[in-house]
């Protein structure tokens, strides 16, 4: 068993870990990453970038199948199909091509990663072991960064088997597509991954507990999805909790509670299970550690620098809870490693981007109408739809609705809020950010002048309507 002594120990090469290693090794810090399965994480092998390549994949097919009538005057001839393991390989090859790629800048940078599992002794002290439970190394460490991530929840009474009933990382790797498919859980998560089967042809049941999918969402952002979703015949039972499953041979029997207490049953050939996830807080030694948890018991908690209650030991990432999202923890674990090289550094962003890449997709930066009016803001909000921007309009871009809404306080115009619905504007998210970030004023942006014709005039345009006087709105 090897030994070793560092500076900087990160423990999870997520979007989180991986960044803090690499920028704590940029700053000359003796650093080691010790990572158990492969370098990206969720975000890169189970998450994020396989579920995007498979989104992408149905677009296309979704796409060819317009065509096989006559449309623009492009017409496919002959059988458009699906080759389920053809497309999970191509998926899988942009996934080994960024974790090389993730392996080769850490070493570039001087981060060492050690492949296994690690497991505290106490704060400063863990053990590593392989996949076969031997011990490889013993580390020490001045620092240590914690970024264990998350995993999917299980309902305990319908364990995962990954054949039958699937949590999103065996959704991300079927081998066949199967014909009927059930969704617990209308969150995002479980309805990227529904759209995306249902272009593929998948027959669709949503079972959600709230009244609404995606209950984050407002009423008018949620719109066009839950129009989508009609038009497309998926099922969405809301108010409905599911109570159990039989697995047979040919599928699954699932059951649940609808909203009048009624017990009702129906067939699938596979359900995915889509209820959340939670911090891996277990099996680590963190209890070891000392570290103190949040209020809900399930996440560790941080200060504004991500530091815990314990000198010299840091968390970020899903590990330290809401949103639960990868930019958020690369932006910690940037943080994190300038902390810990002495820079002055707090993690106080003015918002932090949230999108679902459903059809059609929805972005939300900062705060909503309502949010506003509920901490006490007199607001102005303008609306400028997304069939008034002639980008849009090339690129069917307006065919699902959608619009960009913005929200701006109105005594001194600060924009608080920016909130978009339709395809392809998830790219839009990086200038929403960017306005909220510098303090923009809505005459900051009016004064700007965005490119001609692109789905970026939908912003300006919406903070035009915010001024009151859109040029291509009434
Ligand atoms: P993780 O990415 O979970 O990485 C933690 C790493 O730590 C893992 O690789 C794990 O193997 C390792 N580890 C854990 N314990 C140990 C140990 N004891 N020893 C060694 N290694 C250990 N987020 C977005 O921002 N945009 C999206 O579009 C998006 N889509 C998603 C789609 C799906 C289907 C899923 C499941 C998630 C998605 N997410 C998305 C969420 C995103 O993946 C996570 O927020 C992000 O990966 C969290 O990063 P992290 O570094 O905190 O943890």
């Amino acid at each position: 068993m090897e030994k070793i002594s560092c500076q900087v120990l990160v423990i999870g090469a997520g979007p989180g870990g991986y960044v803090a290693a690499i920028r704590a090794a940029q700053l000359g810090l003796d650093t080691v990453i010790v990572e158990g399965d492969r370098a990206g994480g969720t975000c890169l092998i189970r998450g994020c970038i396989p579920s995007k390549a498979i989104i992408h994949a149905a677009e296309r097919f979704e796409t060819l199948k317009t065509h096989q009538t006559s449309h623009m005057g492009l017409k496919v001839e002959g059988d458009i199909s699906v080759d389920m393991a053809a497309l999970i390989d191509w998926k899988n090859v942009i996934v080994g091509k960024l974790n090389k790629g993730v392996e080769g800048l850490l070493k570039g940078n001087g981060a060492r990663m050690i492949k296994g599992w690690a497991s505290f002794l106490d704060g400063k002290t863990c053990n590593v072991t392989d996949s076969e439970g031997n011990k490889i190394a013993h580390i020490t460490t001045d620092n240590v960064i914690l970024a264990t991530g998350s995993q999917p929840i299980e309902l305990p009474f319908m364990p995962y088997d990954e054949k039958f009933i699937l949590s999103s990382t065996g959704a991300l790797d079927l081998e066949k597509l199967p014909d009927k498919v059930a969704i617990i859980g209308g969150g995002y998560i479980g309805l990227e991954l529904g759209c995306a089967l249902r272009k593929l042809g998948v027959e669709i049941t949503v079972i959600e507990g709230l009244d609404t999918v995606v209950s984050i969402f407002d009423d008018e952002m949620r719109r066009p999805l839950e129009r989508w979703l009609k038009k497309n015949k998926i099922t969405v039972h809301t108010n409905c909790f599911a109570q159990g499953a039989e697995v047979s041979e040919t599928g699954v029997e699932l059951s649940w509670k609808d909203g009048e207490g009624e017990i009702v049953s129906e067939s699938f050939d596979k359900v995915l299970v889509t209820v959340g996830r939670k911090a891996n807080t277990k099996d680590w030694g963190l209890e070891e550690m000392g570290v103190k948890m949040d209020e809900s018991g399930g996440f560790v908690a941080v200060d504004s620098q991500c530091k815990t209650n314990m000198r010299g030991i840091y968390a970020i990432g899903d590990l330290v809870g809401e949103p639960l999202l990868a930019h958020k923890a690369s932006a910690q674990g940037e943080m994190v490693a300038e902390v810990i090289a002495g820079k002055r550094r707090d993690f106080e962003p003015a918002a932090i981007p949230a999108i679902v890449f459903t059809e059609p997709e929805i972005v939300s930066v900062g705060m909503t109408p309502d949010e506003a009016e509920e901490s006490g803001e007199n607001i102005l909000i303008g609306k400028f739809p997304l069939a008034a921007n002639g980008r849009a309009l090339t690129l069917e871009a307006e065919k699902t609705g959608g619009f960009v809404r913005v929200v701006a306080r109105q005594e001194d115009h600060l924009i608080i809020g920016i909130q978009a619905v339709g395809s392809h504007i998830a790219e839009l998210s990086g200038a929403f950010v960017l306005a909220l970030e510098m303090g923009a004023v809505l005459e900051d942006i009016a004064g700007t002048i965005h490119a001609h014709p692109t789905m970026g005039e939908a912003f300006h345009e919406g903070v035009l309507k915010t001024l009151g006087h859109a040029i291509h709105s009434m």
